[in-house]
C-alpha cells in the first residue's frame, strides 16, 4: 500500500515513495505541494541543500499533523560542501535550515573525485552521532561505490541514481542488491520526457492507468524506491495512486526492454562541477 517501505540494511524503514521536491522555489507553492503530498499519505520528502528549499520542508512538517517520526527526510550536500570538515559543517547549516534535531537520510550528491570518500567518511560519523538515521549517496557508480566499500566501517545503505525507463540501470541496480544497498530512482519519470513514449502509452490503456503511474509502478515492482515531483495537486494524487493494479511479467519486460542509456542528466563521471 501507499505506506509500503524498505527494510534497508541497518533495519530501518525507507517509504518506497517520496516527493522530489527539486526546482520548488516558490515558497508558497512548495509549502502547498508538500502539504498536499503529506495529507495524501506521503511520508518522505526528497530535498538538497542545492534546491534552496530545505527551510519550506521543514515549515511544511511542522505545521502538519503527521508527527516527525512518522517522516522520512533525505537531503544532501552540495559538491562545492564536500571533504570531511565542510560536509560535518554543510550537515549542520542543514539541519538549522530544516530546524530539525535530526535527518533520516543524508547523501553525498554527486561523487566530487578526490573527496567523495573523505565526504562519506563525514556522513559516517553523523550517523554514529545519531544526528541521520541512515546513511547513503547520490550518482554513484560501481567503482564508487566498491572505493567507498573498500575502507568504511558503515557501507552505504542507500544509493540515489537517475533511472526511469530509458535508462534502467539494470547492471548498477544489480551490484547495489548483492551489497544490500538500495536504490532510490531520480527522475523516475524522465523529467516527464518518457511519459509520451507510445508504448508506455499503450500499456497505460491496456491498463487503463496513466503512463505516469505505469512507470512508477515499474519502478516499485523492480524493487526501486520512487521520488516523482510534481507541484499539481491532481499529479501528486496520481502518482500516489499505485497499489490498484499490478503489471505482468510481460509488461515489465516490455518496459525493462525501452532501455537506452539515456540520461537526462548529467553522467557522474564527467560531471562538470562547479566550484
Ligand atoms: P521526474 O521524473 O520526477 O519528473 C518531474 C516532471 O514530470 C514534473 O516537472 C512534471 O512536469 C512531470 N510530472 C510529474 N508527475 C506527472 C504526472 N502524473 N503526469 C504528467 N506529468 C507529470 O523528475 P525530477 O524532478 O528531475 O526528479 C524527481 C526528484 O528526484 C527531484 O525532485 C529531486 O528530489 C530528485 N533528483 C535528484 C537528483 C540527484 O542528483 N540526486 C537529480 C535530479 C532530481
Amino acid at each position: 500500500n501507499l505506506h509500503s517501505t524498505k527494510k534497508l540494511a541497518n533495519g530501518a524503514e525507507m517509504p518506497y515513495l517520496g516527493l522530489g521536491v527539486y526546482k520548488m522555489t516558490d515558497r508558497d507553492e512548495t509549502l502547498e505541494a508538500i502539504t498536499t503530498a503529506l495529507d495524501l499519505g506521503y511520508r518522505a520528502i526528497d530535498t538538497a541543500a542545492l534546491y534552496y528549499n530545505e527551510e519550506e520542508v521543514g515549515e511544511a512538517i511542522r505545521h502538519s499533523s503527521v508527527p516527525r517520526e512518522d517522516l522520512f527526510v533525505t537531503t544532501k550536500v552540495w559538491n562545492s560542501d564536500q571533504g570531511y570538515d565542510n560536509t560535518l559543517r554543510a550537515f549542520e547549516t542543514s539541519l538549522k535550515k530544516l530546524d530539525m534535531d535530526y535527518v533520516d537520510l543524508y547523501l553525498t550528491h554527486w561523487p566530487v573525485e578526490h573527496k567523495y570518500v573523505d565526504t562519506y567518511r563525514a556522513i559516517e560519523r553523523l550517523y554514529d552521532e545519531k544526528l541521520i538515521r541512515v546513511t547513503g549517496v547520490s550518482n554513484h557508480h560501481e567503482h564508487h561505490l566498491k572505493t567507498i566499500l573498500a575502507t568504511c566501517n558503515v557501507a552505504p545503505m542507500v544509493n540515489q541514481i537517475e533511472a526511469h525507463p530509458y535508462l534502467t540501470q539494470e547492471p548498477l541496480r544489480a551490484f547495489c542488491e548483492q551489497q544490500q544497498i538500495a536504490v532510490t530512482a531520480w527522475s523516475p519519470l524522465g523529467r516527464g520526457k518518457v511519459l509520451n513514449d507510445e508504448t508506455i502509452i499503450r500499456i497505460a490503456d491496456e491498463y487503463n492507468v496513466s503512463p505516469a503511474q505505469i512507470i512508477l509502478r515499474w519502478h516499485l515492482q523492480n524493487d526501486v524506491i520512487i521520488i516523482p515531483k510534481s507541484v499539481t495537486a491532481s499529479r501528486i494524487k496520481e502518482n500516489s495512486e499505485l497499489y490498484h493494479f499490478e503489471l505482468t511479467n510481460k509488461t515489465m519486460q516490455q518496459l525493462n526492454a525501452l532501455n537506452r542509456n539515456e540520461r537526462f542528466g548529467q553522467n557522474p563521471d564527467n560531471f562538470k562541477f562547479d566550484f
